[in-house]
């Protein structure tokens, strides 16, 4: 029997805004002091009353509107109610029935709605103990969900990858899935017919690599308990990151269980009656979004697939490669040669550091050295060990390069002296050479080349050891 996986994926993410979702108590996830953001109403003081943070809500809306989400004409808040001691008020203040942006599409995959909500507090739970950190309580969250139309764990990573892209180019959230900041919970069924398997949903995923896994493992999992003649009970999962297993932590509540209700303290938004939530001004306001930038890259530039994955992928490869391209005038070889140094060089020296400084890397140097390398000043291996001085030192190519002695030497009268002791030195090649082996030329160029200390110019040298040797 084959059976078919279904996925849908439900992503919190906490929002960038200077204060909380419904009170002035501050939003800092950095905050390493516990119980320092906060204040009466996130702590559920009698007497106290939420006000909507409207930074939050344009955040909202303006992620809607980049994945092509209708915004709501009217929305409202509604209480979420349970009992644990992250959430002081004994509700959680969501959205259920009239969302913030329903529909929309990313990376392929259609989206059933976008919602604004508080996060809960931090639990600690160390033994013996368990505390409670109430800095991130109250905190705007955005939940996002995604209709059931993924069938394969590598669309889901992909899909979880763009959003955090997305997210960080909009500024609106950071999106560290390690952080917290980005939460993702995959629904996971299989089936062997054109009907929905039952869902199990996994919890706890850290990375977009569990992400895979944990939907792969899940897919694997009910798969075989099928096949033994089992059945796939409705519940939530949590990923083990050590074992790389699911495990089960509960049955599924029904939406009942929560008794949502129209949360009576805060007003009803008619969105539509307030000119800047206006769709088309909201889409005018957008930064490019990655789709457009990939586009643009490969249209402008002609840049391939991977490479343009490769400079598209964080906001700040992308806004290091515009300023390198602003610099090189737009020159398609120019900027063809810089996206290659930037990918395979620059990339490969942060890779070797595991951190990528763009931020401190000023565009404007690195253009010149493509410039360097572009006017034959510097050769390719001359501009890999400036370019190394450059990330740990910073500074100008040119005057790098000088000072290290790797500019390209193109004066006939110095590497004539190199050429003439090399051919000096190898007797037995300059026989050769003469007998008709011609292919020796590669060798004495590569020996004239070290002679330069890789400085000379390749093409000058190659001329005039042909020149000494007729
Ligand atoms: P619930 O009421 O249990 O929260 P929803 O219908 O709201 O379920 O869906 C929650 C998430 O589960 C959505 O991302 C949705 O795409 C996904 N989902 C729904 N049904 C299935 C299914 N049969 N298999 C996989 N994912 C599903
Ligand atoms: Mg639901």
């Amino acid at each position: 029997m084959v059976y078919r996986p279904t996925i849908g994926l439900e992503v919190h993410a906490e929002l960038n805004t200077r204060t909380k979702m419904f009170c002035d108590s501050k939003n800092d996830p950095d905050e390493t002091q516990p119980n320092k953001n906060i204040c009466p109403v996130c702590m559920a003081h009698p007497g106290t009353l939420p006000v909507i943070n409207q930074e939050a809500v344009k955040h909202v809306v303006r992620i809607g509107t980049a994945i092509g989400g209708k915004i709501a004409d009217f929305t409202e808040f509604d209480r979420k109610s349970y009992f644990y001691p992250d959430i002081p008020k004994g509700y959680q203040i969501s959205q259920y029935e009239h969302p913030l942006i329903s529909g929309g599409e990313l990376a392929g995959v259609q989206i059933t709605r976008v919602h604004l909500e508080e996060d809960t507090a931090r639990s600690i739970h160390s033994t013996g103990k368990s505390l409670v950190d109430f800095n991130r309580a109250g905190l705007p969250l955005m939940e996002l969900v995604t209709e059931p139309v993924i069938h394969d764990a590598e669309t889901a990573g992909k899909f979880a990858r763009e959003l955090q892209l997305l997210l960080r180019t909009l500024g609106a959230g950071n999106a560290n899935l390690e952080k917290g900041e980005m939460r993702i919970e995959a629904n996971i069924s299989v089936s062997s017919d054109d009907t929905f398997g039952t869902k199990v949903e996994v919890k706890n995923i850290n990375s977009f690599r569990s992400v895979e896994r944990a939907i792969a493992y899940e897919i694997d999992r009910q798969t075989k308990l099928i096949e033994a003649g089992g059945k796939v009970s409705q519940e939530t999962r949590g990923w083990d990151e050590g074992k790389q297993e699911t495990f089960h932590q509960r049955f599924k509540e029904g939406s009942a269980d929560y008794r949502y209700f129209p949360e009576p303290d805060l007003p009803k938004l008619y969105l539509s009656e307030i000119p800047a939530f206006a769709s088309d001004v909201v889409r005018a306001s957008l930064p490019e979004l990655p789709w457009e930038r990939r586009t643009r890259y490969a249209e402008k530039y002609a840049l391939k697939e991977s490479d343009v994955e490769y400079i598209a992928a964080t906001p700040e490869r992308a806004t290091f490669f515009d300023a390198v391209t602003n610099a090189l005038n737009h020159n398609r070889d120019a900027v063809a040669l810089a996206a290659n140094y930037m990918i395979s060089d620059l990339g490969g020296l942060y890779a070797k550091r595991g951190t990528e400084s763009y931020a401190t890397f000023d565009p404007r140097h690195f253009a010149e050295l493509i410039e360097l390398v572009v006017s034959n000043k510097l050769s390719s291996r001359g501009a890999k060990d400036t370019l190394l001085i450059m990330v740990e030192k910073g500074g100008e190519p040119e005057a790098i390069a000088e000072a290290a002695g790797l500019m390209q030497n193109s004066d006939p009268e110095a590497l004539t002296q190199v050429v003439s002791a090399v051919l000096l030195a190898e007797p037995k090649a300059v026989e050769e050479y003469r007998a008709g082996k011609t292919a020796i030329l590669q060798y004495l160029l590569g020996r004239a080349m070290k002679e330069s200390r890789g400085a000379g110019n390749p093409e000058t040298l190659k001329n005039l050891i042909i020149e000494a040797l007729k």
